[in-house]
């Protein structure tokens, strides 16, 4: 298995097994602000997120002057603000992500570090892209922060001999690679739902992959038929510590997925946003025409 593994399967709105006997139907009665109510866990990983974020330290928005959006029918497309509202919902991304890219920003107006890459087994690198950039101007970081994204086919990383890598993967590394635990707390389902469900819904006549998709009801039940990993709350902890221990090298490469954030949920509505936006029932206006992009498929590469 290569880094694969970490990836949120394109982005593939789901990467986990799916929960035998999950019912179609589970997703009836959600409303606009309704609770889903069926995800137990849900509540208390909230709860335990938002303990564990007044404890540790918000994610930032400096100065407050990015504001989150729901979707509207006239977005044509995924844009920054519907995922600074998810961050406005879900304060923070991952734990100590904002202190250990304020160290490699730090280490990289110094001189010390030269290089910063993503490097990423997913395939879908525009949405890698995408969210890379919404947290970088969440936190205040310049976009220069990342000098680019590498992609690792197949999933097997080869670190040069300046680099160091940090990944959940080590064992698909070869060269420098610092181990990173692997963080799995995704935004919940109960969060999202009513976001997906808010956007225009479509027929068959007017989806480009309609036998993936089957409309936005059946969307949402088949990724809530994902159910939730566990949360390790050690993990919380570890990019303080790698923050605090970091020792520059020339080139530094960053794993993404389950790295750096939890993933799966966040590609899920990207890639909803970018569908059911994008094809649009004649009455909800034109859509771009352009059929690019799967409900199931990881976006592709741009
Ligand atoms: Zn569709």
């Amino acid at each position: 298995m290569g880094c694969g593994q970490s990836i949120p399967a394109g982005a593939d709105t789901g990467t986990s097994v799916p929960v035998p006997g999950a019912t179609p139907g589970d997703g009836e009665g959600i409303g606009v602000d309704g609770r889903l109510g069926r995800r137990q866990g849900t509540s208390a990983t909230v709860l335990g997120h938002h303990q564990n974020a007044a404890k540790l330290g918000g994610d930032a928005n400096p100065g407050g002057l990015l504001k989150g959006a729901e979707p509207s029918l006239s977005d044509p497309r995924a844009r920054p603000e519907h995922f600074y509202h998810l961050f406005e919902k879900w304060p923070v991304i991952r734990p100590g992500l904002k202190e250990f890219l304020a160290k490699l920003l730090e280490a990289k107006t110094k001189g010390t570090v030269k290089r910063v890459f993503i490097y990423t087994a997913n395939t879908s690198l525009h949405w890698v892209r995408f969210v890379m950039q919404c947290i970088l101007k969440w936190h205040g970081f310049p976009l220069s922060l990342i000098d680019g994204i590498k992609h690792a086919p197949g999933g097997l990383k080869v670190v040069p001999e300046n680099a160091v890598l940090y990944d959940d993967h080590p064992e698909n590394a070869i060269g420098n690679c610092i181990q990173v635990d692997k963080y799995t707390n995704e935004i919940p389902w109960d969060m999202l739902a009513p976001l997906i469900l808010s956007l225009p819904d479509h027929s068959p006549e007017t989806c480009p992959c309609w036998e993936q998709c089957g409309g936005i009801k059946a969307f949402v039940d088949r990724d809530m038929a994902y159910k939730d990993r566990p949360h390790d709350p050690e993990s919380d902890l570890t990019l303080y510590h790698l923050a605090e221990e970091f020792e520059p090298c020339e080139e530094v490469l960053l794993d993404m997925d389950e790295t750096l954030l939890a993933g799966a949920r966040i590609s899920a509505y990207f890639n909803a946003l970018n569908h059911f936006l994008m094809f649009r029932d004649e009455e909800f206006g034109t859509a771009t025409g352009e059929k690019e992009g799967s409900v199931r498929a990881a976006q592709p590469a741009s």
